[in-house]
């Protein structure tokens, strides 16, 4: 074995993002150990990876203890769509608690470095605009969002508690949104929601007035910014945001899916979930100090690749029908 070929633990890596980083790990020549209890995960997602003698995917709860020899953790085992961390939002904060827990403790028994993907949603309905990470917060502690935010921020604490109490080597990412190929045709989210919408012909639904915005990351520009952090110096813990601050109101995206997929869909508006968030846009001036990065794939560009994707499942299932 090479001296900077490593044994990696992602856990969630059956995911949208989680497959990512697997295939890039497993590119670097790295051993890759995928856990995943398959809950929005899918094994289509890693099945190119099966045949690769550097990959291996077992089922496993991370709410349950893990004993495995590793170098380094990427802790990802979590929903991530409001749909999905909602369905069962108990197991939910116990995903990001005691999966933090047992992650952590795994990292302290074998001395690895562990990485957090944390989230942009530990700042809530924020009130300081774009989002720095020295900013605190505005979540509501006993919202339907709660599950998910405040199991991250108690997730963050572990991770800084574990660092100062027994030296645990840490990286915390702050994600902001995220899309691309992988991403889960139901999961919910703005961008899938609205291309395969367009796709299918369907309506697409604007949630409140569409005035509400995001800043969207294409997820190769994302898994780039990860594995700079995972290699900076031990003093460098996070936590940090990667995302792209390129800021648009959700109505002038389904504007823009409507026109790159041509389709005949209509914009209806739909009310406003509790606790949606009126505005989110990532501050990445620490990204670039640190780690010298910045997203580089514009938004026209991975759409039109998240598009070939869906337009490609779609197609395979009998589902297309926009033309
Ligand atoms: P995803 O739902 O596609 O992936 C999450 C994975 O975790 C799935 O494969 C799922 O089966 C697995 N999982 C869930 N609970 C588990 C458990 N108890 N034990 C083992 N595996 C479990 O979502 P994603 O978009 O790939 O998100 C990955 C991580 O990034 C999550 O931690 C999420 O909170 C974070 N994140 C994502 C975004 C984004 O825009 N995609 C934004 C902020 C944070
Ligand atoms: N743990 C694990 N794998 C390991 C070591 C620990 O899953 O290789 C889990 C175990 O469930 C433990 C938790 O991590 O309860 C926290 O470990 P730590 O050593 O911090 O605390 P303790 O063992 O005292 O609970
Ligand atoms: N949204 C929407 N229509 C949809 C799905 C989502 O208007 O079909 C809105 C949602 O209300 C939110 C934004 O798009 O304001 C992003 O939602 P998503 O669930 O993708 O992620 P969030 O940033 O809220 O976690």
């Amino acid at each position: 074995m090479s001296l900077t070929r490593k044994r990696v633990l992602v856990t969630g890596g059956a995911g949208f993002l989680g497959s990512h980083l697997c295939e890039r790990l497993i590119e670097q020549g790295h051993d890759v150990l995928c856990v995943d209890n398959y809950f929005t995960g899918r094994k289509d997602n890693i099945a190119h990876l099966l045949d690769n003698p550097n990959f291996e995917a077992m089922r496993h709860d991370v709410t349950w203890p893990l004993y495995v020899e590793v170098d380094e953790i990427y802790n990802l085992a979590c929903p991530a769509s409001p749909v999905h961390y909602q369905f069962d939002p108990v197991q939910t904060t116990k995903t990001s608690v005691l999966g933090a827990i047992n992650m952590l403790g795994l990292a302290k028994r074998v001395k690895a470095k562990i990485f957090q993907a944390s989230t942009s949603e530990v700042y809530g309905d924020p009130t300081v605009h774009p989002q720095t990470e020295d900013y605190r917060g505005n979540v509501n502690p006993i919202g339907p969002r709660a599950c998910y935010d405040e199991g991250k921020r108690c997730a963050e604490t572990l991770f800084f508690d574990y660092h100062r109490q027994h030296g645990t080597r840490i990286k915390v990412v702050r994600i902001f949104n995220t899309y691309g190929p992988r991403m889960h045709p139901n999961d919910g989210r703005v961008v899938s929601n609205f291309i395969v919408q367009a796709l299918r012909g369907e309506d697409i639904t604007v949630y409140g007035d569409g005035s509400q915005t995001r800043a969207f990351c294409y997820v190769d520009d994302l898994i780039e910014g990860w594995l700079r952090l995972m290699a900076t110096p031990d003093a460098v813990t996070g936590p940090i945001n990667i995302g792209n601050p390129h800021e648009i109101p959700v109505r002038e995206l389904a504007e823009r899916i409507i026109n790159m997929t041509g389709s005949k869909s209509k914009i209806v508006t739909r009310p406003l979930p509790a606790d949606d968030p009126l505005q989110r846009c990532p501050d990445i001036t620490e990204a670039k100090r640190l780690l010298d990065w910045q997203p580089t794939v514009p938004l026209e560009v991975g759409l039109a690749r998240t598009i070939a994707y869906f337009d490609g499942l779609l197609t395979r299932s009998g589902e297309r029908g926009a033309d």
